[in-house]
Order: structure tokens, then sequence, then C-alpha cells
């Protein structure tokens, strides 16, 4: 972990314009993160900076291309790739406000759910900036109208964003009509696996900025509940409305144990699905997918089940039963309590499992912490529901749909704002796509209405079952 120290701008080889722009902007010093990153990005070396929301990134970059921009030469220079029309909007505004120390810098937002004509006219006139989502970009290569032989700088900038959306393949076809010769700088506020794929083959030895910890122990709260058999899946239950997790696995010691409480919990209103093993690949990429995205709120699974899953945001890991292993306990609830969040672990123990508890307090080295379940009260009369539903467009890969269509018919005629979008899957034959719960209906309706990539599309909301 880098330690923060703060530092003033002026420790940087920056032109006293701009550090006098720094100044009358309020910033006065640098963030952690721009610290750690601007030396190495002014030293024109690759980069992978992560940091969380809000950190200052935006400027780790840009005072890194424009340091590097010759405003003479009317070519495109710096090129940000961003996840959606909001996000590259914001960038192109601090682009701006750091490039006023020059004169007649230009930044250009190249995104869809806009036409195309307006963006090609500004690109004959020069940019020395673009700023966009992946597959516009991408739009403009194929048809000429963006020429990126003078780019020296290319930024991924929300990269885990991007990848949730999608956009790897985008990004890959994107990069490749880059110049070899270049500075590629990746921001992100996390480190899914995809971040690792994309440094390996588009950054040349990256240097790694990290502000966080992967994995804090001190951020996962441990709590253990005495319970009967008899009451065991109900208490389930009772832990959700009392902490109200946006994402939860809970994990059960056996495949009946799941499917009895994926019935208690639906029972009860809950959305939950099992994770098991009777599921064929499409089905099982159909649950991990929905729970990733954040419409279904409890994943049921058995440790063979959850084997190599990698999901980014939890915040409750329930164990149902004890396990026997104090191994896979400590491996169960490390899946929470990551980045920047804190995280919940619930244990159910019952009188005939006491042993293994003490196991786990041997293997811990100290006494778990018990509360009782008369505690746990609901936190609130509303059901706890998932923040998003997931539409399934009829079509994927095989059809060549790409996220950029559907993120493109969303924000653009259909006039969803980017935030209310979550992730966007597409598999060979279907696009599953994260909607904020409260729109997904019209969502849909407006989706089989219209056409994405120019063709008319079967779309339907998904509910477990
Ligand atoms: P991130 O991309 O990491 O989420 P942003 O780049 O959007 O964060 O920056 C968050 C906010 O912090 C913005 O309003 C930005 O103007 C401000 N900011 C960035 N750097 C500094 C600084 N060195 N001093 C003061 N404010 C800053
Ligand atoms: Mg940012």
């Amino acid at each position: 972990m880098t330690k923060p120290t703060p530092a003033p701008f002026s420790q940087l080889p920056l032109p006293p314009a701009m550090l006098a722009n720094l100044a009358q902007l309020g910033y006065l010093e640098m963030t952690p993160i721009q610290a750690a990153s601007l030396p190495v990005a002014l030293a024109g070396q690759d980069l992978i900076a992560q940091a969380k929301t809000g950190s200052g990134k935006t400027a780790a970059f840009t005072l890194a291309l424009l340091a590097r921009l010759d405003v003479r030469n009317y070519a495109v220079q710096s090129m940000v790739l961003c996840p959606t029309r909001e996000l590259a909007d914001q960038v192109t505004q601090e682009i701006r406000r750091l490039a006023r120390a020059e004169e007649n810098v230009k930044v250009l937002t190249l995104c869809g759910g806009t036409p195309m004509r307006p963006q090609t006219a500004s690109l004959e006139h020069g940019a020395h900036i673009v700023v966009g989502t992946p597959g516009r970009i991408m739009d403009h290569l194929e048809r000429g109208s963006l020429d990126l032989k003078a780019l020296n700088t290319l930024v991924l900038d929300e990269a885990d964003r991007m990848l949730d959306m999608g956009f790897f393949d985008d990004i890959a076809t994107v990069v490749r009509q880059c110049p070899k010769e270049r500075q590629t700088l990746l921001f992100s506020a996390t480190y899914p696996e995809g971040i690792g794929k994309l440094s390996q083959q588009f950054l040349r030895n990256p240097k790694d900025v990290k502000l966080e910890e992967r994995h804090d122990d001190s951020k996962i709260r441990q709590r253990f509940y005495e319970v009967t058999e008899n009451d065991r899946l109900h208490t389930v239950g009772l832990l959700l409305n009392h902490y109200r997790p946006v994402s939860t696995i809970a994990f059960c010691n056996t495949k009946q144990q799941c499917r009895d409480l994926l019935d208690v919990l639906r029972a009860q209103g809950f959305h939950a699905l099992a994770l098991h093993g009777e599921l064929d690949q499409r089905e099982r990429d159909q649950v991990l997918i929905q729970f990733a995205n954040r419409s279904c709120s409890v994943l049921v699974a058995t440790d063979v089940a959850a084997r190599g899953l990698d999901i980014a945001q939890l915040e409750a890991v329930i164990n149902v039963d004890v396990t026997p292993d104090p191994e896979v306990h400590v491996h169960r609830i490390g899946r929470t309590g990551r980045a920047d969040q804190d995280g919940w672990a619930l244990s159910l123990a019952s009188m005939n499992e006491m042993g293994r508890v003490g196991s786990i307090e041997q293997a811990k080295g100290r006494e778990v912490e018990w509360h009782p379940v008369s505690e746990l009260k609901p936190a609130s009369n509303a059901p706890l529901l998932p923040p998003m539903e997931t539409l399934q467009i009829l079509g994927g890969r095989k059809e060549k749909i790409r996220p950029g269509d559907v993120l493109g018919a969303l924000t653009g005629d259909a006039g969803f704002a980017g935030s209310q979008i979550g992730k966007i899957n597409v598999t060979e034959f279907s696009t599953y796509v994260a909607i904020e719960r409260g729109v997904a209906k019209d969502a849909l309706r407006k989706l089989n209405a219209g056409k994405v990539k120019g063709k008319k599309v079967k779309v339907r909301l998904m509910d477990e079952d």
C-alpha cells in the first residue's frame, strides 16, 4: 500500500502557467493518486492506477497528456476512452478547465446517441484531444473520420466500468489502431480480472499504482448466531432484513440445503438464485450475470459451485451451515469486504456445530463474536429488492451485437441516462443489460418497439425461475 504524503504541484516538472491555473482552480495540493501517478505519467511511462471514485484521477492523466501536447499540430494527439457519455462529458469539462493555461486546445467528445455528422465536421476542423466511448470511436475509425497517426497518449478511464459494460472487444479494436509508439494510461476504481488482461495486451511495462489494499481483514465484520435446526433457514431472512445487504452469497454445505433455502427465501419475497452443479453452462451464466449485475439479492451456493467466482461487490456472506474445514470458512468470508467497502460475514451455528466453531476459533487464534437472534429486527418495512433488473435481448455475438449498440439504443432514442444502466453482457446468442429497477418495464417496452443496430429485437424481462 502506498502511503499518501501531501505534495504541492510545484514538485512536478510543470510550466508556470499550468501551476498558476491549478492554483486558480483551488488545486493546492496533489491528491494521493495524483502524487503517486503523476511523476510516472509525466516521465512517459505506462501506468495502471487504481483509486476510488472522487480521488482526482482525471487530473492525474490530464496533466500528463497536456504536457506532451503540441498545440500547433492540429492532429489528435491524445484519446481518452470512457464507459458512458456522462462520464465522457465530465472528463471533457475537466480537461478544458485544466487546459486553460494554454490557448486554443481543442477537446472533442465522441459518444453514441447523437448524430455522427456534426462530430465528423468537428474532426475535420481539427481536434487535439478526443474523449469518447469505445463504440462511437470505433465507428469513426471505420469511416475514416478519425485519424490516430499522431496519437501519443491513450487513456483508458474507468476501465473496470468499461469491462462491466462488455467493452473489452471494442477497446481491443480501437487500441489496435493506435500507433505502437505511445503512452498508455489505465485508470480504474477496482481491479477485476479483466484489467490484467487489458494491461497484458495493451500496456508496455506498466507501473502499478494502487491506493487501496485489495483485501483487508479488518473490513470484514464477523458475527455468529446460535440457531436450532428448525429455525436455521428462517433466520437467513431475518439477517437479510436486518442488515439489508445489496448482494449476499449464502453458503450451504449441501445441495439439498441450497434447494430448501431457495424455497424459503422465495416464499418470503426475496430475489434469490441458486448456483448448483445441475445447471448447464447457459443457465449458470444467466445466474452469475444476474447476480453480478445486481438484479438478484442472494446467491445460494455450495462451496464447489462457487469455486472461482469473482464478484466485485459483495456486502455480505452468510454461512447458513458451519463448514467443517476452517480454511473453507476463511475462503468464504474473504469474498466480502473488498476494495473500499466493508463487508459482513454472518454465520449460523447450531449446538451440534459448536465443535466446528471451535476449530475456526483455533485457526483464527481468537474467539468468535456471538450475537442473539432476538437482536435481528427488520431495518425497514419495505421488502429488500435488488437495485437493478435484467433485460435479455435475444441476439448476441452471433448477430454482431455490441454493448455500445445497446447502450446507444437506451441512451439515444429511448432517452435513458447512462447512470441508469448497469452491466452489459454479450454472450453468443443473448445480450443481458442491467437497468434501474424503476425504469426496467419502460426500457423493455421501448427496446421492443425500437431498434438495436438498425434491427428489430426481441427483449424480455428476466425473473428468477
Ligand atoms: P475520479 O476520476 O478519481 O473519480 P475526479 O477526477 O472526477 O475523480 O475528481 C473528483 C473531484 O476532485 C473533481 O471535482 C475535481 O475537480 C477535484 N480535484 C481533483 N484534483 C484535485 C486537487 N488536486 N485538489 C482539489 N480538488 C481536486
Ligand atoms: Mg474518473
